[in-house]
């Protein structure tokens, strides 16, 4: 998709506050402890690339993405710290991670079998990270037989280097803390069990980290707090505390393309869904569910000039429209969504108003919606 520069649509990422969160973890990492930052789906839709670089300066010992499509770009882009893949990579493209120094997820052991295979034939060496199932239910060994069987299989081959053995927590964002001990005795059980050595063993995600004491862990697989996010934030849940400052980093910002005035009669949108009972004032913005903002969002408030409009009509592919209480000219800012969490119109807000969690609207912001960086 190209990006619409010459559109008045902009995402806009905040690098300061990108260095706040990540300089606030890093003071409270446990002695010992390092962070690799998670940058996967372009960083959480911030930029991948930028928000390396700023994780690179503060000193993070690596990185963790999704895909190894995500890996390379970070390598294409000079980091040359560790940087691992969370996801399941087809064992056809191990030598590829391999010779660009990318460390895999190992999900089960066949895929530890077919993956030496083709690493014996091009003679090289993966690092590699024993993905353990402590109830996450996704990926990585649940069983003992064949975790005990993999530990045999990697002793004493040159094929691979264990540089970690990682577990994934399914609610640490949870106040319960029933499921989170279950998984950490889990966890344990199966590090009881090693018999090879991974240089880290790391289970703490951002919610696990700035919540919990759960068990010790070499690494903090930081994610969603370096984007100044509460990873507890979900629509039916208060969020928990975090302990660690978080400071949002994403803004969403448009201008009005059109503005007029409507009769009692006159509709708005596909479907016509509003219908004006008397003259209003109706603002039309150049932003639409193909940049990533849904059609459920029909009726949140977004910021037009210094006031809070709802969005009427049905969301177009392509443009939404507004009902303003005043006329307002052309070129008029629109804050879609705001990065100051005391905004009606903050992320988490517009999260809730979509049944959604915060993740999902900054990650469906896509491609359309050029990134445009700052520091404050
Ligand atoms: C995405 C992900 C993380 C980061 O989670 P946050 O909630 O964003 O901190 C850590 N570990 C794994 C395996 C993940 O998939």
């Amino acid at each position: 998709m190209v990006p619409g520069i010459h559109r008045p649509a902009v995402v806009k990422v905040n690098l300061g506050a990108i260095k706040r969160n990540l300089e606030n973890e890093m003071e409270h990492l446990e002695p010992n402890q390092k962070m690799l930052a998670v940058v996967k789906a372009n960083g959480y839709g911030h930029g991948a690339v930028e928000v390396a670089k700023v994780a690179n300066e503060v000193g993070v010992a690596g990185f963790c993405v999704a895909i190894l499509d995500e890996a390379l770009e970070l390598r294409r882009a000079d980091i040359t710290k560790t940087i691992l893949v969370l996801g399941v990579v087809s064992p056809e493209y191990v030598p590829i991670a391999a010779v660009n120094d990318v460390s895999l997820t190992v999900p089960n052991l066949e895929w530890l079998k077919e993956a030496e295979k083709y690493l014996k034939d091009a003679n090289l060496r993966l690092k590699i990270h024993i993905g353990v199932d402590s109830g996450m239910g996704r990926i990585g060994f649940n069983e003992d037989a064949d975790f005990i069987a993999a530990n045999e299989f990697l002793k004493d081959n040159n094929n691979f280097f264990v540089e970690g053995m990682f577990a994934h927590f399914a609610s640490a964002d949870s106040s319960d803390e029933t499921y989170f001990k279950h998984q950490c005795e889990k966890f344990n059980h199966m590090k009881s069990l090693l018999t090879v050595k991974p240089k880290w063993i790391h289970v703490d995600n951002t919610a696990a980290s700035i919540f919990h004491n759960g068990i010790k862990s070499d690494l903090v697989r930081f994610g969603i707090g370096i984007y100044g996010l509460n990873p507890s934030s979900n629509p039916d849940s208060l969020d928990l505390k975090s302990n660690i400052d978080l400071y949002p980093a994403l803004s969403f910002e448009s201008e009005l393309t059109h503005v007029k005035t409507i009769h009692q009669g006159d509709g708005v949108g596909y479907g016509s869904t509003f219908v004006a009972d008397e003259d209003t004032i109706i603002g039309t913005v150049p932003v639409g569910y193909a940049d990533g903002f849904i059609r459920k969002f029909q009726g949140f408030k977004v910021k037009v000039g210094d006031t809070y409009c709802p969005i009427v009509g049905r969301i177009c592919m392509d443009q939404f429209m507004v009902k303003m209480p005043k006329e307002m000219p052309l070129g008029t800012k629109v804050v879609i969504i705001s990065d100051n969490p005391s905004d009606p119109n903050n992320i988490k807000a517009a999260a809730d108003y979509v049944d959604t969690i915060h993740y999902e609207v900054a990650c469906l912001l896509n491609d359309r919606l050029p990134r445009v960086y700052y520091e404050e």
